[in-house]
């Protein structure tokens, strides 16, 4: 069976940046396993899945625009302790997430991550760690199989390697 919308593909993956920086790998033994045309796994390694079957091994490059899109310069700041709300500004650390405006367009709300204090000053960036990014991946499909009715209503894979709940 081809990949294909509405298939769960289970796949062993490595993910690197364009520099060759390790960034993830599906568990040993272990496939991941994705319902294809539900924004599951990055739009660029779908589109490079679709076609192949149990047994591919792929190397697929997926540019930021079909990744995790480009980096914002304007989200990513330097704010002071101050503009914080009093409750929280004594116990900020890098890490912490919150919801705020885009600097720039004040209709569309960013979630912003906190990746340093020093003194007053509070790094943070509303960009996904991996904005900008060209991504490696190297995957070797397991199995395809097509999607369930609750699957594709989901929108997720379930059972091992999938969505546990219900
Ligand atoms: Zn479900």
């Amino acid at each position: 069976m081809q990949v294909a919308n509405n298939t769960v593909v289970s796949f062993h993956y490595k993910v690197a940046t364009a520099e060759g920086e390790h960034v993830d790998n599906s568990n040993e033994g272990e496939p991941l396993v994705s319902l294809i045309g539900h924004g599951q796994i990055v739009i660029g390694l779908e589109k490079a899945l679709i076609g192949k079957q149990a047994g591919d091994k792929l190397s697929v490059t997926v540019p930021p625009a079909d990744a995790y899109g480009e980096a914002d310069p304007a989200l990513d700041a330097v704010v002071n302790r101050n503009e914080f709300p009093p409750e929280v500004r004594k116990k900020l650390q890098p890490g912490m997430q919150f919801r705020a405006e885009h600097p720039e367009r004040a209709d569309q709300h960013v979630l912003f991550t906190i990746h340093g204090v020093e003194g007053d000053q509070v790094f943070i960036s509303g960009n996904h760690e991996l904005a900008g990014e060209t991504l490696q991946f190297e995957v070797e499909i397991v199995s395809v199989r097509a999607g369930t009715a609750d699957e594709v209503s989901h929108g997720h894979a379930h059972g091992a390697g999938g969505h546990h709940h219900h």
